[in-house]
C-alpha cells in the first residue's frame, strides 16, 4: 500500500478505486506510515498548532429525526432547553476573557433561532470584539438565511453531509434529502463562508471501503474544514443496539483526509475523545489540528446528549481549558486561541 500512500502524499489525490484499495488493505505498518505522512503534512500547513474553539450548544430542540441522534425530535426522554440571547452572550464574554477568539454556535434545527435573533447576536458580538470568528452549526437553512447571517458577520458554517450513500442517508434522515444537504453546502461556499462538512464513521452497514465515496465527495467540495467522528449509539434512538464506529478507523480516516486536503482545518472531535481517552491526542498525531472545548453554561451541558457517554468533565470552562491545554502540550503540540482561519480563506 506504500505506493498509494506516497501517491496520495505527493498528489493529494487518489481515484475512488485506489482509495477503496487503501482503506481495505492497510497493514499496521502501512497505517503507521500513513500517519507519519499525515503528521508531516500537518506540520507543513499548520506547524504544531492546535486551534481552540469555544463550543456553545445553544439548543437541543430539533425538528429533525436523524436515527442516530440523541436530540432527535422523537426522543421524548430528552430534557429540552434552549439558551437565551443573554446566556449566549455571557458564554462568549466568559470565553473571550479566557482567551477564545472563535465561538461555535451549535444546535438542533430550532425555529426559535430566527434570522433576526441570530443576526442580532452575531452583530452584537462583532461590535464588541473585532478579533473574533463566529462559526455556525445549526443545520439546514435557506440560502437567504445563510447570506443574511454571513452579512451579519458569521465567518464559518459546519454542516456534515453525514454519509454520501443516498440509500443509507434516506433511511437515517426521515423527511430530509442528501440533495438538499449538498445544495446547502454549495450555497455556503458560494456566499463566502469557510465551510465544513464531514461524515459519521460506523453507521450501520458501512464498511471501510464505503468511505472512499465520502472522501471523493470531500475532495470535490474542497471544504475549509472537515469534521469526522465515530457514530456512538444513543440508548433512546432506533440505533441503540448498533456497534458504532471505532477510534482506530476514525484516526486512519483523519490521516487520509489530511493528505487529501493538506490545508483543511480538522477537529479531533469530542466523540473521538469519548470512545478513547487518548483519542484526541492520537488524532493530532494523525493530522487533526482543531479542538472545541465546551463553553456552554454548566447546567445545560448534560442535556446536549447526542450519544451515550459523551465526555463531561464536570469542570468549569476555565479549569476544563487548562486541562485540555495541558493534554495538548503533553502530546507535543501548541495550543493557539487566535481566530485560526483556514490559510486559503479571505472574507469576500
Ligand atoms: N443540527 C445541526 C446539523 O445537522 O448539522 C448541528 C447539530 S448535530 C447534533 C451535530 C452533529 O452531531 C451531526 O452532524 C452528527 O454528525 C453528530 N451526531 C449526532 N448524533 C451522533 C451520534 N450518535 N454519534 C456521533 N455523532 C453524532
Amino acid at each position: 500500500m506504500r505506493y498509494l500512500i506516497d501517491k496520495l502524499y505527493e498528489n493529494n489525490e487518489l481515484t475512488q478505486f485506489e482509495l477503496e484499495e487503501l482503506l481495505c488493505n492497510l497493514s499496521e505498518e502501512d497505517r503507521d506510515y500513513l500517519i507519519d505522512k499525515a503528521y508531516e503534512v500537518r506540520q507543513r500547513s499548520y506547524g504544531k498548532t492546535v486551534f481552540f474553539r469555544g463550543l456553545i450548544e445553544i439548543s437541543n430542540i430539533c425538528k429533525c429525526d436523524c436515527f442516530y441522534c440523541g436530540i432527535r425530535a422523537s426522543n421524548c426522554k430528552a430534557s429540552r432547553y434552549r439558551l437565551s440571547k443573554d446566556e449566549i452572550l455571557d458564554s462568549c464574554h466568559r470565553g473571550y476573557s479566557l482567551g477564545y477568539r472563535t465561538f461555535v454556535f451549535q444546535g438542533g434545527e430550532d425555529s426559535y433561532f430566527t434570522d433576526e435573533l441570530l443576526e442580532d447576536i452575531i452583530k452584537t458580538l462583532k461590535r464588541e470584539y473585532s478579533d473574533i470568528a463566529i462559526t455556525l452549526s445549526l443545520g439546514e437553512r435557506g440560502e437567504k438565511s445563510f447570506r443574511r447571517l454571513y452579512e451579519a458577520g458569521a465567518d464559518r458554517y459546519l454542516l456534515r453531509h453525514e454519509t454520501v450513500d443516498e440509500n443509507l442517508y434516506n433511511r437515517l434522515h426521515p423527511k430530509m434529502s442528501l440533495e438538499n444537504r449538498k445544495k446547502c453546502l454549495e450555497a455556503l461556499k458560494e456566499i463566502g463562508y469557510q465551510v465544513g462538512s464531514g461524515f459519521l464513521i460506523g453507521l450501520p452497514g458501512l464498511q471501510m471501503k464505503d468511505y472512499a465515496k465520502d472522501l471523493i465527495f470531500l475532495k470535490k467540495l474542497k471544504p475549509h474544514m472537515v469534521g469526522i467522528g465515530p457514530f456512538i449509539p444513543h440508548e433512546d434512538t432506533p440505533l441503540k443496539s448498533e456497534k458504532g464506529g471505532t477510534a482506530y478507523d476514525t484516526i486512519t480516516l483523519l490521516a487520509i483526509i489530511r493528505l487529501l486536503l493538506p490545508d483543511v482545518l480538522l477537529p479531533a472531535t469530542t466523540a473521538l475523545g469519548t470512545i478513547d481517552p487518548k483519542g484526541r491526542e492520537k488524532g493530532f498525531k494523525a493530522g487533526a489540528n482543531v479542538i472545541m472545548p465546551n463553553l456552554s453554561p454548566m447546567e445545560y451541558r448534560k442535556k446536549y446528549a447526542l450519544y451515550n457517554g459523551k465526555v463531561f468533565s464536570g469542570k468549569e470552562s476555565a479549569e476544563e481549558k487548562l486541562k485540555i491545554e495541558s493534554g495538548v502540550i503533553e502530546a507535543g503540540f501548541e495550543p493557539i486561541l487566535t481566530r485560526g482561519d483556514n490559510i486559503r480563506w479571505k472574507r469576500k
